[in-house]
């Protein structure tokens, strides 16, 4: 005869979800073990356990309205067990916490490895070119003995018993607030949930070794500081052989002699004499990429304007479109004169007449340099 699953809960059939929740939780919290060890009301907690697992199942309820009795099916008619044990566990503790205490399950013992990061000091030039480097790395391989498989020779792993498999122990406690349940990995498999009683020699079962890898990392042309290039699975091997994390490589870009660089483009200065910047002069820099290029100083550069060199920058790490040079010119002037040096260049300001004056703080005045913004212009117009 089909058991009154309805009744073991105080409840009439055609009872909504909530109720079967409610009164189930209610009479659980006379009849737990750890609230109320008498024999009887254990034997009372495992009955209504197996009527709200039977009727909060969709499937086994429809069998109980039928008139029928799901548990005797689910053992097979057998006889034995009937119960389906309390395997369903998770759901009386969801039932009676009222949800996050469901079991989270067995970990698994392979797993993917962890990404790795590697730093690498790089050369303006290296940066402009791009550079393939040969690294030894520290990291986790595939245990070659066991192919990841931890265990010696043609053992196999075995279900865990401390946690029964579940990788994780569960405790109701009692306390002050009323019953809190904890649930913690299991101590014994570490939450896999199985254990391997005879380990592989080399790797003592976790699957991986650690060793040092030569690797070849291939730095594409125009990497800056701080950028990230991603070799995949070039990483650390996971537990159980899992699959290889990726390898990180973080350019620091050593600061050059020469050119200080904004993104592609390249700035440099240039030192010219009084005397060149009045009169005109070419001068010679060794460019990153294209080597030796004049630049022609005109007559008349002021101190500070700027030539910019189109295309002589950084190559676009996608694009490979390059950016500009910037020459800044830094006019000298003589701090040592001798005699007639004095003579020539008193001639000279008779000449000229010039005199220091003060200048209005809003002066865009070229003819006596000009604020940096005319100075730009005077050098994209040539003059
Ligand atoms: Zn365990
Ligand atoms: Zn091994």
């Amino acid at each position: 005869m089909a058991r009154d699953y309805y009744g073991l809960l105080g409840l009439s059939s055609g009872a909504s979800d909530s109720e079967i929740k409610r009164a189930y939780r209610k009479l659980a919290r006379e009849l737990h073990p750890d609230v109320n060890p008498d024999e009887a009301a254990q034997a009372r907690f495992k009955e209504i356990s197996v009527a709200y697992e039977v009727l909060s199942d969709p499937e086994k309820r429809r069998i109980v309205d039928l008139g029928g009795d799901p548990m005797e099916s689910a053992a097979g008619g057998a006889g034995a067990g009937g119960f389906s044990g309390f395997g369903g566990l998770g759901d009386v503790f969801e039932a009676f916490f009222g949800g996050g205490a469901a079991s989270r399950g067995p970990t698994g013992r392979v797993r993917p490895g962890s990404d790795s990061l590697l730093r690498m000091r790089l050369d303006l030039e290296e940066c402009a070119t791009g550079v393939t480097k040969q690294v030894t790395v520290d990291t986790a391989v595939l245990c070659d003995l066991c192919q990841g498989k931890g265990t010696h020779g043609n053992s196999t792993p075995v279900s865990c018993d401390t946690c029964g498999g579940r990788g994780e122990i569960q405790t109701v406690q009692r306390s002050l607030l009323g019953q809190v349940m904890t649930s913690r990995p299991c101590p014994v498999c570490g939450g896999v949930g199985e254990v391997i009683p005879d380990p592989c020699n080399r790797c003592a079962g976790d699957g991986r070794v650690r060793a040092r890898r030569d690797i070849s990392v291939k730095i594409p042309a125009g990497v800056g500081d701080g950028m990230r290039v991603r070799l995949a699975a070039q990483g650390e091997v996971g537990p159980g052989g899992g699959p290889a994390g990726d390898l990180y490589v973080e350019v620091h870009e050593k600061p050059h002699d020469v050119f200080v660089r904004d993104g592609d483009d390249l700035h440099c200065t240039i030192s010219v004499p009084m005397v060149d910047a009045a009169l005109g002069t070419t001068v010679t820099v060794e460019a990153i990429i294209d080597g030796p290029i004049e630049i022609t100083v005109g007559a008349g550069t002021q101190p500070g304007s700027v030539t910019t060199l189109r295309g002589h920058g950084m190559p676009h790490l996608r694009s490979g479109v390059r950016g500009n040079l910037h020459a800044h010119i830094d006019v000298v002037v003589p701090s040592r004169l001798d005699h007639e040096d004095v003579e020539l260049l008193r001639a000279f300001k008779e000449r000229t007449n010039g005199t220091a004056e003060v200048r209005t703080a809003h002066s865009n005045n070229s003819s006596h340099g000009g604020g940096l913004f005319n100075r730009l212009r005077e050098t994209f117009t040539g003059r």
